[in-house]
């Protein structure tokens, strides 16, 4: 009986340790980098710190256990003072609820265990490093709990003293070495995932999306403009002799005036417009929900921007011009390959006209 329910306790904590690693895996691919992840981690390690107090582990008649303190040792490594002081609020404030002799003691073990967890954090990284060394000092670091133990009565305190504080040190120690191995794990799988993304998707040099993430978006654009009649534009853009720049400035003066002319596009867009690197020095801009109007205002805007701004080269002051084709998938097609084309013939036009101007497909 005793060892079929102590059976019964294990799987029920793998279960909670399953159902933390899943939730924290999903916190963290979808919630953005800042704040509000730390608050996400800190919600989540909360909301597991209550339920395993609603749970415990009861190893013998009045001693009892749960993992409180595994998952607040670890809040700070993942969710920093934020998230830690979210979990220690909800983990403290449902202990105090429940009531009983321990309730002071169990908010004040609930906090050292916080503290110390998060003292440990800022420790030097070469120090502590993020395999089983700091996992085993955070382990240790559960032992904060025991302080739970001054603000009970005496004889009480000396009895869990003699007779829980080794399983429960060592419960603690073994649920800390698992969980921040299994948490690490996520943690490192979806960093890389999300480099590797990146790296996809990115031209390195002007750090904007690629041509592969234009296409994506496009045929995205060119569903929504077929089905609901929303249009979409698109601004070409190409630098003006910029095989001149190279000749005369050399390559890497070259890919300044390039990362440059990124920067200004990506500051004039709205957030939802995709400006991508198309390619050498072409950059298409899609705009969805835009007609060509509005479309032409941005790249007028792009264009006076870029013309004004003043680059120097060995105490050269250098002015660079762009020509920019815009069209809309209202005219005469939805579909982006042929809205791209569109937008390329009048960016020839554009050349054609003289350069350091803008010109719309349907003024053809
Ligand atoms: P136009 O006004 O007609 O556009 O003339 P252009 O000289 O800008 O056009 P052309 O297509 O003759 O030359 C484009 C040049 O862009 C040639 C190529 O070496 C250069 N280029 C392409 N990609 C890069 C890059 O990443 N960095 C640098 N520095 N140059 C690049
Ligand atoms: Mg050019
Ligand atoms: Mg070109």
């Amino acid at each position: 009986m005793e060892i079929e329910s102590h059976f019964a306790s294990f799987v029920r904590v793998l279960g909670q340790v399953a159902v933390i690693v899943y939730a924290f895996s999903w916190v963290i691919r979808t919630v953005e980098r800042g704040v509000l992840k730390s608050v996400a981690v800190g919600l989540l390690f909360g909301v597991g710190g209550i339920l395993s107090m609603s749970d415990p582990i009861r190893w013998m008649p009045g001693v009892f256990q749960d993992g409180r303190s595994v998952l607040l040792v670890l809040t700070p490594i993942y969710g920093g003072p934020v998230g830690t002081v979210v979990a220690v609020i909800m983990m403290a404030l449902f202990r105090f609820a429940a009531g009983g002799i321990g309730a002071v003691g169990g908010v004040v073990g609930i906090m050292a265990v916080a503290t110390t967890g998060y003292v440990l954090t800022l420790l030097p990284r070469q120090w502590i490093g993020t395999g089983w060394k700091r996992s085993a000092l955070f382990g240790l670091a559960t032992g904060a709990s025991l302080i739970v133990l001054a603000f009970l009565p005496s004889p009480l305190a000396h009895q869990l003293l003699v007779s829980a504080t080794l399983p429960a040190m060592a419960t603690n120690f073994l649920g800390v070495l698992l969980l921040s191995d299994l948490l690490e794990r996520e943690w490192y799988r979806i960093g890389i995932q999300r480099v590797l993304e990146n790296e996809a998707s990115v031209d390195p040099l002007t750090r904007l999306p690629n041509r592969r993430v234009l296409q994506r978006e496009g045929d995205r654009c060119s569903k929504e403009a077929g089905t609901r009649r929303i249009p979409f534009s698109i601004i070409m853009l190409d630098i003006d002799h910029f095989k001149k720049i190279n000749d005369s400035y050399g390559h890497s003066f070259g890919d300044t005036v390039l990362a440059r002319v990124a920067d200004i596009i990506r500051q004039t867009v709205r957030k939802t417009d995709i400006a991508a690197r198309y390619g050498g020095e072409e950059i298409v801009v899609l705009l969805p929900n835009t007609d060509t109007r509005a479309a032409a205002i941005v790249a007028e805007k792009i264009r006076k921007d870029i013309e004004a701004t003043v680059l120097t080269f060995d105490n050269n002051a250098i002015n660079v011009t762009v020509s920019i084709g815009v069209a809309c998938s209202d005219e005469p097609a939805t579909d982006f390959k042929h809205v791209l084309e569109a937008a390329d013939k009048a960016l020839y036009r554009a050349k054609a006209g003289g350069r350091n101007r803008v010109e719309k497909a349907n003024a053809a």
